[in-house]
């Protein structure tokens, strides 16, 4: 089935075809058509997987379809997702599928001043994508009112209730009417997801997207067995070696990722950190300049593993293993998107064995090991641009020779 086979507006289909969506992905296919015909939907499907046009085309849909018959205005759509970079990444895949109608969307998140965003919201708005935090706020401010609400999308759920969100999801019901539908997003399925879910959807459908796999297929996963202090030479190497390539560096803390980016300025390669300790304008921009290839390396912690839709990243370094195995699989998940393929490379210190073994647990599959030579491991560490190695290897090879009576 094509877009084109779809009981959707001319300008919404014209559109999807300029951004070259023809078919419909898995999860399109099996949402849209319940979507248009008003029913609510409990979806389990990770990011990468089509699964925002998957609301927005027929929200959008049905909203424009109604614009002109509506006797007051007001939002018609609200979107909840956990984070302010989803908030924006979500705005802009409605702005630019609804870019030939006349619907207007706007994305909504704390982190920058209020004024300019009260302004739009008076303007008039359709559809509103927003974080909780902000959005609470101008509520009580009377900026935002929800009465006309016909449409709740809650978008990764799932990491809403880790965030701490869930109170904001049953508080916003007081403020939308109980006559809506509601489209419920969760890139995983736990007993606390499922009694959320009840709580907000009615008969919804159900669909659930490669449960058993969650490892996307066009990835190929590798491990490394790095020592902790020799990670930054690997890092090296691995950038040096693969000059043209978009990659995300994910580590543990942000002091962490703030010492790599300066680890790799020392052997003149240029990155940039992301971490929740950036100012939010500033940590858009950021993402913006990997967007456009303007940066290359990306180092940041787990606060871009989930949602971010970045193409074209050839691979996902996972310098520090994250301490969650879910966030193993959303890390990967920013590589090998759509069509493309993608590489997951893991640097697995001997203190991060166990972490190794929970990842491998959750997904249910053992992950290759990258056979590196003692000698190889060392030509590496050698080849480094860094002289602080130089005077490590100096000094190990003292001790090395300490206590044995060659004097040469
Ligand atoms: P998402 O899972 O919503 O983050 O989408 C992942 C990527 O798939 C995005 O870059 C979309 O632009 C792309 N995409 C979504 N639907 C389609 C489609 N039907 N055909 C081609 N690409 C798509």
């Amino acid at each position: 089935m094509k877009f084109s086979d779809y009981n959707i507006a001319d300008e919404i289909k014209q559109q999807l075809n300029d951004l070259g969506f023809n078919k419909p992905t898995d999860i399109q296919f099996k949402a849209i058509k319940h979507i248009l015909d008003g029913e609510d939907v409990m979806a389990i499907a990770q990011t990468g997987t089509g699964k925002t046009a998957a609301f927005a085309i027929p929200t959008l849909d049905r909203i424009y379809r109604n614009k002109n018959k509506y006797k007051k205005s007001g939002i018609r759509c609200l979107v909840m997702v956990p984070t302010r970079e989803l908030a924006k990444q979500i705005a802009k895949v409605y702005q630019d599928i609804g870019k030939k109608t006349n619907v207007k969307t706007f994305g909504l998140f704390g982190g920058v001043e209020q004024e300019q965003q009260i302004r739009t919201l008076d303007n008039g708005i359709d559809i509103l994508v927003t974080t909780p935090g902000r959005m609470f706020d101008l509520i009580s401010q009377k900026a935002i009112v929800l009465d006309n609400v016909e449409f709740l999308v809650l978008d990764e759920a799932d990491l809403m209730l880790d965030m701490g969100f869930a109170k904001d999801i049953q508080d916003v019901m007081r403020f939308i009417p109980t006559k809506r539908q509601t489209l419920f997003f969760s890139a995983t399925i736990s007993k606390k997801i499922k009694s959320l879910a009840y709580d907000v959807v009615k008969n919804a459908i159900r669909i659930q997207i490669s449960p058993k796999n969650p490892v996307a297929k066009t990835i190929t996963h590798t491990i490394l067995d790095v020592e902790m202090d020799d990670k930054r030479f690997f890092l090296e190497n691995i950038i040096k070696e693969n000059e043209e390539k978009k990659m995300v560096v994910f580590a543990r803390t942000k002091v962490r990722v703030e010492r790599i980016v300066a680890a790799m300025e020392r052997v003149a390669i240029s990155s940039e950190a992301l971490h929740g300790g950036i100012d939010q304008k500033e940590r858009f921009a950021i993402l913006e300049r990997f967007r456009t290839g303007e940066n290359k390396i990306l180092i940041t912690t787990d606060v871009a593993c989930r949602g971010i839709d970045i193409p074209s990243v050839d691979c996902v370094i996972n310098y520090d293993l994250p301490d969650n195995p879910e966030n193993y699989v959303h890390r990967c998940g920013r590589t090998g998107r759509g069509k493309n393929r993608g590489q997951a490379l893991s640097f697995c210190s001997e203190s991060e064995r166990e972490l190794l073994l929970a990842i491998e647990e959750y997904t249910g599959d053992r992950i290759d090991r990258y056979d590196l030579s003692q000698g190889e491991y060392y030509e590496i560490l050698n080849d480094s641009d860094d002289g602080s190695y130089n005077w490590k290897k100096l000094i190990e090879e003292e001790n090395k020779f300490k206590g044995t009576d060659t004097e040469w």
